[in-house]
């Protein structure tokens, strides 16, 4: 038996989901149909509303759902101070270290020129623009240590190269690259603090 458009729909929809295969996606919606109609609308209401609200801050390209994340917008941060991580999951792991009073800046990937992620794709043009204009003083590298981490961070140091820019790096050991947000509060902190100059 085949299933109706409308369910066959509903499951394919799941598998867009990161390790939902079509076993899961069934499970996820015949649980939603057979018991839990009002989670399935309220489901379909959070995203429909998260997926046209939530927009990408103007300066660290973080989630935003006005021109800047609440971040780039306190006046307390150190706004001439940048992390630069690959993922909002990041964002939120160094946040909760409670460690770091600076601003970020957010790649959403990493330099992979093989699949398609250029400069450009991860807004470095956009970091650079900030670093000719002048607004940071210290740039700190949380970009892990996978070679696409490597390579991103060494495109960055030859961006800063000759200015007045300084730059360090998040302590070795920490799993970064989107991980960050595995990796437990203290330790976080431990590694911000034993950051290194490159
Ligand atoms: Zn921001």
């Amino acid at each position: 038996m085949k299933h109706s458009p409308l369910v066959q729909g509903l499951i394919d929809a799941f598998t867009c989901l990161p390790g939902v295969g079509p076993r899961s996606a069934q499970r996820m919606a015949y649980h939603l149909l057979e018991r839990n109609r009002e989670g399935g609308r309220h489901l379909a209401a959070a995203l429909g509303q998260a997926m046209d609200g939530v927009r990408q801050c103007e300066r660290c390209r973080n989630f935003a759902e006005g021109g800047l994340c609440p971040v780039c917008a306190d006046s307390r941060r150190d706004q001439g101070q940048v992390c630069v991580v690959s993922s909002p999951a990041d964002v939120i792991a160094i946040e909760q270290s409670g460690e770091y009073r600076g601003r970020y800046f957010v790649l959403l990937g990493q330099l992979s020129p093989i699949d398609g992620m250029g400069p450009r794709q991860i807004g470095l043009d956009q970091l650079e623009e900030q670093v000719q204009a002048g607004s940071i003083n210290e740039i700190i590298l949380a970009t892990g240590t996978t070679i696409e981490g490597e390579a991103t961070a060494h495109y960055i140091l030859e961006m800063v190269a000759g200015t007045a820019v300084t730059v360090s790096r998040i302590a070795q050991g920490v799993p970064m690259g989107g991980e960050l947000e595995f990796v437990d509060g203290a330790t976080l902190a431990h590694a911000f603090r034993g950051r290194r100059p490159v």
